[in-house]
């Protein structure tokens, strides 16, 4: 029998409408339940068609459409300031992290609820986690106002996702649960989201990336996104969430392929470490070896390997080492020496295992 250990776990409260084909109804539903009658809507320009589709002929007070990656203060001060003129009572988000990270700046001053409509597995609607980034550093910060009220998960809205960002959001999704496994507040419970967010995105990855058309493999997707995403809030960042948001912030490298490159690279540096940890995630990928088992998957969906290929220097890895050591947690399995930081960096960076 395995031992409790005394531990601290926080659950966030959110209503989780699922259902494929059924964003438009439940969205109406969450409006109707909240009762909002000026909201305001936060989704790209370039994901215009897919929001049109998901409000059908929902009254809206007003829309703020320019989203940009990391939330820049600029777009959150203007959608800050559009929300106020405009008296808007809700944020609806519709689209990926960034959209949601824009609605959660925007939450976080105003203190509007947000109902959240994602389109790709980031799971930032499942977090209390806000982000804006100011002259090239990004802040984050936890705030139970930015936790979106209530998200709907529509799998039919990742259909236009292009293959490599489904492949490569999926495997962000994976990040964030296989971390959780060893982040400063993992715990019990958080694992045991983990380990079934494990089982279904593996199972996912490859029918969303060979099997397009079929539906059940998006909604497996979504599910374990979104189990992923609550044992990441409740656990914290992990060494691999720190070695990516150094990558993301400072040298601003794509979020999701990232994630996707370094987590092979981290699971193999602590595994030996963490010996429940990776029986876990072996058992949920269903393989006797996690690494090797981890790595097969990301290899039969042609996963990116390579830092250098997504746009970091080799000259600027140094730095990288410099920037993650001191934030690395201390709850981190495996000791981190500067050398084997290093080692880990240049083989993210080259793609060798
Ligand atoms: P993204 O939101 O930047 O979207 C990537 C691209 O995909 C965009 O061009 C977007 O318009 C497009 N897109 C989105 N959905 C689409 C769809 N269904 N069809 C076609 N195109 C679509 O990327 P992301 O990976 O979803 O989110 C990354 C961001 O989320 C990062 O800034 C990251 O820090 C943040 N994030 C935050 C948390 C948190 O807890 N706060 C958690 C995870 C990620």
């Amino acid at each position: 029998m395995h031992e409790i250990p005394t531990f601290d776990h926080r659950t966030l409260g959110q209503r989780v409408m699922f259902g494929s084909g059924q964003a438009t109804t439940h969205l109406r539903s969450a409006v109707h339940d909240l009762s909002a009658t000026t909201p305001m809507v936060v989704a790209a320009d370039t994901d215009h068609a897919l929001a049109d589709s998901v409000l059908g002929d929902l009254d809206v007070a007003v829309r703020f459409d320019d989203v940009r990656p990391h939330v820049p203060i600029d777009q959150a001060e203007q959608a800050r300031h559009l929300a106020r003129d405009s008296g808007a009572d809700l944020l609806i988000s519709i689209g990926g992290g960034s959209t949601t990270g824009l609605a959660k700046a925007v939450a976080l001053t105003t203190g509007l609820p947000i109902v959240a409509v994602p389109t790709t597995y980031a799971g930032s609607e499942a977090t209390n986690v806000w982000g804006v980034t100011e002259a090239a550093r990004k802040t984050t910060g936890q705030d139970d106002r930015v936790l979106p009220h209530t998200v709907v998960y529509d799998a039919e809205l990742t259909r236009t996702l292009p293959r490599e960002l489904s492949v490569a959001s999926i495997c962000n999704a994976l990040a964030h649960c296989i971390d959780s496994l060893w982040a400063p507040r993992a715990n019990p419970i958080s694992a045991a989201l983990s380990v079934e967010a494990v089982r279904a995105l593996a199972v996912a990855l490859p029918e969303v990336a060979d099997r397009p058309d079929a539906i059940a493999g998006r909604e497996q997707a979504f599910y374990g996104a979104y189990l992923a995403a609550v044992a990441f809030a409740s656990a914290g960042s992990g060494l691999h969430h720190k070695i990516c948001h150094v990558l993301g912030g400072r040298f601003d490298l794509p979020h999701a392929q990232t994630h996707t490159i370094v987590l092979p690279h981290v699971l193999a540096f602590n595994a030996p470490c963490a010996p429940a940890a990776a029986t876990r995630i072996a058992a949920a990928l269903g393989v006797a070896d996690p690494v090797e088992g981890l790595r097969t998957l990301l290899k039969s969906v042609v996963a990116p390997t390579a830092l250098r290929d997504v746009g970091l220097s080799e000259t600027d890895i140094d730095e990288a080492v410099e920037l993650i050591l001191p934030v690395v947690p201390d709850s981190n399995p495996h000791p981190v020496s500067r050398s084997e930081l290093s080692r880990l960096l240049h083989n993210a960076w080259s793609g060798e295992s």
